[in-house]
């Protein structure tokens, strides 16, 4: 089934700003919500791909990396995430907007985490795999997460009758509904365990360091957010575990700047080249280029180096630009046969050069009287 658009989900357009986007939502989410709906469970489908959509639309950062890929993945495995399995974000929504008193509905699935991973400048353009070590609760091996000593007997909670959740129905303007909460007796498990996991002191779930291998695909910048499904905390309970989400930071390189796609640098060149022309050599991310500078270029001129720049994360093949500045860098410390030299040179030039540059006097001049 091919997935909606966002903003049609959401009834918005492309344009729409991050109040309407909320406006929009909560109009949607009050009328859609699961528990308003008891008897229909086709809102419950049409709920989560408005909180789907919302979710996206309200993080300018998800939303721009929508708005450019679409529902589409830009690196394999990991990056943009829609939702996987089990909804769990339902009742967090509720509370945020209704203020809701319930958010367990049944185990819950474990919780996100993130890790901040910094990179060089290249490992940004060619991507790296890069084996990183988190702290993280896993589920435990001794007893399956059961949080019982295995091979003795787990008795259904009796408060809950094994559903780990109490209810409270309360009749409010928008209709009946239905608080939750965990409950108190077995804290969500549903369960009730005689003789606890030694491993564990029944809790079904050990701290650990975890070494994972991180991908990073091509043309990440800082603040790019890979998710590796099912890398986060384990869940309660036997729960789907939540997932991990690496967020890039690279590092400042000496030479190049970026933006977007495209890289920016500075090259020096000499009075001369500038005057007379020549071929210049400038480094790239894949190698260096030759230049040709032309006869009486000026400083600030930008050659631009097609194809030179970043790759577009997720394509592969697409680049930017490199854009080289060229600044003219002034002779000093000049022997006394340079300055003969100049002194002649600047005869030669004559009226000509005086003319030239009392042309810009003029125009600063001008800009500083428009003040
Ligand atoms: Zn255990
Ligand atoms: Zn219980």
């Amino acid at each position: 089934m091919s997935k909606r658009d966002y903003y049609e989900v959401l009834g918005v357009s492309q344009s729409a700003s991050q109040d309407d986007i909320k406006k929009a939502y909560r109009g949607l989410a009050r009328k859609l919500h699961p528990d308003v709906n008891k008897d229909d469970p086709g809102t419950e489908d049409k709920f989560k791909e408005v909180s789907e959509a919302y979710e996206v639309l309200s993080d300018t950062e998800r939303r721009a990396q929508y708005d450019r890929f679409g529902h589409q993945d830009p690196s394999q495995g990991a990056g943009f995430g829609g939702f996987q399995g089990d909804f769990g974000g339902i009742n967090d929504i509720f509370d945020m907007f209704f203020g809701g008193g319930g958010r367990t509905r049944g185990p819950q699935r474990g919780a996100d985490l993130e890790y901040t991973l910094g990179i060089e400048f290249k490992d940004a353009a060619f991507g790296l795999s890069r084996e990183i070590e988190i702290p993280r609760t896993e589920t435990c091996d001794v007893c399956g997460g059961s949080g019982a000593k295995p091979g003795t007997k787990v008795d259904t909670c009796a408060t809950c009758r094994g559903s780990g959740v109490q209810e409270f129905v309360t009749n409010t303007p928008l209709g009946r509904m239905v608080n939750r909460r965990t409950c108190p007796t077995c804290q969500g498990a549903g369960k009730r365990i005689a003789t606890p996991c030694a491993a564990c002191r029944g809790a079904g779930t050990v701290r650990k360091r975890r070494k994972i291998e991180v991908k990073v695909p091509p043309g990440v910048d800082t603040g790019t957010r890979l998710r590796i499904s099912g890398a986060g905390e384990a869940g309660a309970s036997g729960a789907p575990p939540g997932d991990l989400y690496i967020v890039i930071r690279v590092n400042k390189h000496d030479f190049f700047d970026r933006e977007g796609n495209d890289i920016y640098c500075e090259v020096p060149i000499t009075f001369v080249q500038a005057a007379l022309g020549d071929e210049i050599t400038v480094p790239t991310l894949y190698g260096r280029e030759t230049v040709r500078v032309p006869e009486g270029t000026q400083t600030g001129t930008v050659f631009h180096l097609r194809g030179k720049g970043m790759p577009r994360l997720g394509n592969g093949v697409a680049r930017g630009d490199q854009h080289v500045r060229v600044v003219l860098q002034t002779p000093s410390r000049l022997t006394e046969r340079q300055r003969e030299l100049f002194r002649e040179l600047s005869r030669e030039f004559g009226e000509d050069s005086h003319e030239q540059s009392r042309s810009l006097f003029d125009r600063m001049k001008s800009a500083f009287l428009g003040d």
